[in-house]
């Protein structure tokens, strides 16, 4: 894997004040910087990481790719954008769309006005100047009309919680700080721990180098079969034609990915029929395609049982041994309400003489020793372990630092029941903050390209608007933001998501209050509020 122009702008450059700051360089952070500096704002970003892209920067274990079609999983902002660039595959791999995030870079200039290798460390609101403070661990103290949260809903990588990590004596690596050289694990015993989306990727791979993989799995997880393959080149200049239609439909839709609605419910077709419609979408490749194969299948246990049986017996009909298959078919939640994966030959690697699947439910981990991992049962021994193990998600990033508001009050304080917001997108008492893709919204449920550029553009909008009007500060009220998380609690209800234990619910972090953190009111919808929100005089905040 080569780095690409990845050099870091200085760090400590004498910017003291500016319109807005910007924390993180992902396709959020550059979509937002791009934006204001359109409309004649000042704006510096800052990132960590030594180079743009965000989760693409991040994550390089073997096998990342999108689960989001690659045209639906990019830029609709410029129309010039969306024809010059040419996607390869149906799922781009993980560095063409580091190379798409440099490429936009690039194009619009952006690297000037980002700090990179610089992490922002702390931002408190000072009443009296009405503005942000900001610092980074570079000396950076900056003064910001706006602070915009740009962090990421999963940016904050999670280890497990159990002991002796770092008494082993061999390599371990977690696959969201992949090295950027590569890591080649031919020949070697490798351990594996977790199963969800990053797992599923990269442990086909993992399989065909390592000597012997041996696989801790707690909870398995659906997957389908992403049936990626090249694009055809004709079909990509067709869709081209109609991309403003496509990104319409997108837009409007539920996930962010245009698919007609479905109208029956799953209960009311014949066995063959329903049979048939799941056939097709275990087929098609597509998560949104098999999730939309009937109109109750989030919302209703039976209808969802009849979709996860199907997926169930595609994955004893693959899995040669039968215990290993029936360990490897997700009983525990409904199919949809922990995040379902695309897979290459996932399920077929259990197949292969070097492929071990540890049931973590039978035997749980106990802990790290110095050459492998102990479960209740026995010691293995590894040359090098992986943790898959997740994210602190949507919360994690923008609580990992001290953000003071009103009053002294603490962010992390503030939501130490979970998160409060106004829309997702603000949070009452943090004046002139605004979070892209925050708690509260569709975010992490949707094709986060099309969410990403809602929110920017709302709040590139609502600058605009202070800036016409002569405002300063606008805070969202406390009513607004009481009924807004209502709501999203609500509508979380009215699905089974709130029955899974997963990253969705903040169920794998230990101590995290348990929380329906999304909001499943769908894209197309939630636009519509935040669209009516802003003609209203962006009803529900304070604009003084
Ligand atoms: P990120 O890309 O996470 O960028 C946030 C940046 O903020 C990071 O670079 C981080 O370093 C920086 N940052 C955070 N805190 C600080 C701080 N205090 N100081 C400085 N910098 C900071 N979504 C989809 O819709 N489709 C997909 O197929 C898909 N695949 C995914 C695959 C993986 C492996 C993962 C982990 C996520 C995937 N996602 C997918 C979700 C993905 O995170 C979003 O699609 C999108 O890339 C998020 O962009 P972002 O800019 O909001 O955040
Ligand atoms: P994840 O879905 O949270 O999976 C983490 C895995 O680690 C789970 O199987 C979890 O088991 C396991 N785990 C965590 N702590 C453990 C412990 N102490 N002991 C044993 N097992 C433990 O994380 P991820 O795979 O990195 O994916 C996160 C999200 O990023 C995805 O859901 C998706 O939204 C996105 N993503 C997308 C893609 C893509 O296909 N485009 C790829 C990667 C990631 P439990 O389930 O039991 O907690």
């Amino acid at each position: 894997m080569t780095e690409t122009r990845e050099k870091p702008a200085p760090a400590g450059a004498a910017i003291d004040t500016v319109d807005a700051v910007i924390v993180g360089a992902g396709f959020a952070g550059m979509y937002m910087l791009h934006k204001l500096r359109q409309l004649g704002f000042t704006a510096v970003v800052y990132d960590a990481a030594a180079g743009v892209g965000g989760t693409w920067y991040w994550n390089r274990y073997p096998g990342a790719r999108c689960d989001v079609e690659s045209i639906n999983y990019s830029y609709s902002f410029d129309p010039d954008l969306e024809q010059e660039w040419e996607w390869s595959e149906r799922y781009a791999t993980q560095p063409e769309i580091l190379r798409y995030a440099n490429h936009v870079a690039d194009r619009y200039d952006l690297r000037r006005d980002i700090r990179f290798s610089t992490r922002v460390t702390a931002a408190s609101f000072d009443e009296s100047a009405q503005r942000w403070s900001i610092t980074t661990d570079q000396g950076d103290d900056v003064s910001a009309q706006y602070l915009v949260m740009a962090v990421g809903c999963l940016s904050t990588s999670k280890m497990p919680e159990i002991p002796g990590i770092d008494v082993f004596r061999g390599k371990w690596y977690h696959t969201g700080h992949w090295p950027h050289e590569g890591v080649d694990f031919t020949g070697q015993r490798l351990g594996v721990i977790g199963t969800g989306s990053s797992a599923i990727q990269s442990i086909p791979i993992f399989a065909q180098q390592a000597a012997h993989l041996t696989v801790f799995q707690r909870t398995p997880n659906f997957s389908l079969p992403a049936k990626n393959a090249p694009l055809d080149p004709d079909e990509f200049t067709a869709l081209k034609a109609r991309y403003p239609e496509h990104r319409h439909e997108a837009r409007t839709s539920a996930f962010g990915v245009p698919n007609p609605l479905p109208e029956k419910s799953a209960l009311e077709v014949s066995d063959a029929e329903r049979e048939a419609t799941y056939e097709a979408g275990f087929e098609k490749g597509s998560l949104v395609g098999m999730l939309l194969s009937y109109n109750d299948l989030i919302t209703d246990k039976a209808a969802n049982d009849t979709a996860a049986e199907y997926v169930r017996q595609r994955i004893r009909s693959i899995v040669e041994d039968p215990e290993v298959a029936e360990a490897l078919a997700p009983t525990d939640h409904p199919i949809g309400t922990k995040r379902p994966c695309l897979d290459t030959d996932y399920y077929a690697t259990y197949n292969r003489p070097n492929v071990t699947l540890v049931n973590l439910r039978k035997t749980p981990l106990v802990e790290v020793t110095e050459t492998g991992v102990r479960t209740s049962e026995r010691e293995y021994e590894f040359d090098s372990i992986v943790f898959a193990t997740g994210f602190d998600a949507m919360t994690g990033s923008l609580v990992a630092f001290d953000i003071k508001g009103r009053d002294g009050v603490m962010l992390k304080e503030k939501w130490a029941a979970g998160p409060r917001t106004y829309l997702g997108v603000a949070t009452a008492q943090f004046p002139n903050m605004f979070m892209i893709t925050g708690p509260g919204s569709p975010s992490v449920l949707s094709n986060m390209m099309i969410s990403i550029e809602q929110h920017v553009d709302w709040i590139a909008d609502a600058m605009t608007y202070m800036r016409e009007h002569g405002k300063q500060v606008i805070d969202p009220t406390l009513e607004s933001e009481d009924e807004w998380t209502e709501h999203v609690t609500e509508v979380g209800n009215t699905t089974l998501y709130p029955t899974a234990n997963s990253w969705y619910m903040g169920s794998n972090v230990a101590g995290k209050p348990r929380v329906f953190l999304p909001y499943i009111g769908g894209v197309g919808p939630y636009r519509e509020i935040c669209d009516q929100v802003a003609e209203k005089a962006y009803d529900g905040f304070d604009l003084t």
